[in-house]
């Protein structure tokens, strides 16, 4: 059955100011949508809503997957039904070495017995295997996961552990929130390769920029364009086209 992640007229306060007023979105297994939008208009709040931070109150709508609501669900049980968020994860770890933290992630993911994606946990061995198959696929040095989390990792590199992190857990639906600070053309050519890499029948990806230049890399089907904590518009790669070439003015209320 495809897994499907339905928005449904979504209100969102943060410290008691609504962001998100009425937000409509539907993402099903397979398919790749960008959301893009001006600096401001709600984007990270939406990523942060989806994952289950505490700040951010959910004050009507609905956010179903698989048919069940998420809004009761902590963000690890979001992560076992099989919904990825990236983070930027700014914590460097020393002594934690990729490989195991991603050990550990794939654990917490898969090893409940009755968890959503009913995936069994893995023994080392398969660990390994997994691993370096998902490391070449995304194209990447074998060295790369002994390096400790974070530790003096460049931009591109933290993308590149997300992207790996993402491989390695299998989601359902993968949310990637490229913040609009600071990603290097290094950093997004890592992203939209692993994009590209990784999507196909079983994953749906939303990635959401304020970037345009990112879709000259990654080939969404759906485009939307989010203004004052509202989806716009929804059309196809044209969409981002045409944004490219005359910017959000026409979506700015006046
Ligand atoms: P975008 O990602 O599209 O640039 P954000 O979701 O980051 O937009 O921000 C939307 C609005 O919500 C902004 O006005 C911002 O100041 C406010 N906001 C977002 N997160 C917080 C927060 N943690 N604390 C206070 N205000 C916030
Ligand atoms: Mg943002």
């Amino acid at each position: 059955m495809t897994a499907t992640l339905t928005i449904k007229d979504l209100r969102v306060q943060v410290e008691g100011k609504e962001i998100l007023k009425g937000l409509n979105l539907e993402i099903n297994q397979g398919e790749v949508h960008a959301i893009m939008g001006p600096n401001g208009s709600g984007k990270s709040t939406l990523a942060y809503t989806l994952m289950g931070h505490p700040k951010y109150q959910v004050t009507g709508g609905s956010i179903e997957f698989k048919g069940q609501s998420l809004l009761e669900l902590s963000p690890d049980e979001r992560a076992r039904l099989g919904i990825f968020l990236a983070f930027q994860y700014p914590v460097a770890i020393p002594g934690l070495s990729l490989a195991n933290f991603l050990r550990s992630a794939v654990d917490a993911v898969r090893g409940a017995p009755a968890n959503g994606n009913g995936k069994p946990a893995l023994p080392v061995a398969e660990f390994r295997r997994l691993l370096n198959e998902k490391m070449e696929l995304l194209q990447m040095d074998k060295t790369f996961a002994r390096r400790y989390l974070n530790e003096g990792f460049s931009g591109g590199e933290k993308k590149r552990a997300e992207i790996l992190q993402m491989a390695m857990l299998e989601p359902e639906i993968a949310i990637l929130d490229e913040t609009d600070s600071g990603l290097d053309i290094d950093a997004l050519r890592v992203v939209s390769q692993g994009v590209n890499a990784l999507a196909g029948p079983n994953i749906g990806i939303l990635v959401i920029t304020h970037y345009q230049r990112i879709l000259n890399y990654i080939k969404p089907q759906f485009v939307h364009v989010m203004v004052q904590g509202q989806i716009v518009a929804s059309g196809g790669p044209e969409l981002a086209l045409q944004l490219e070439a005359e910017g959000y003015d026409r979506y700015l209320k006046k």
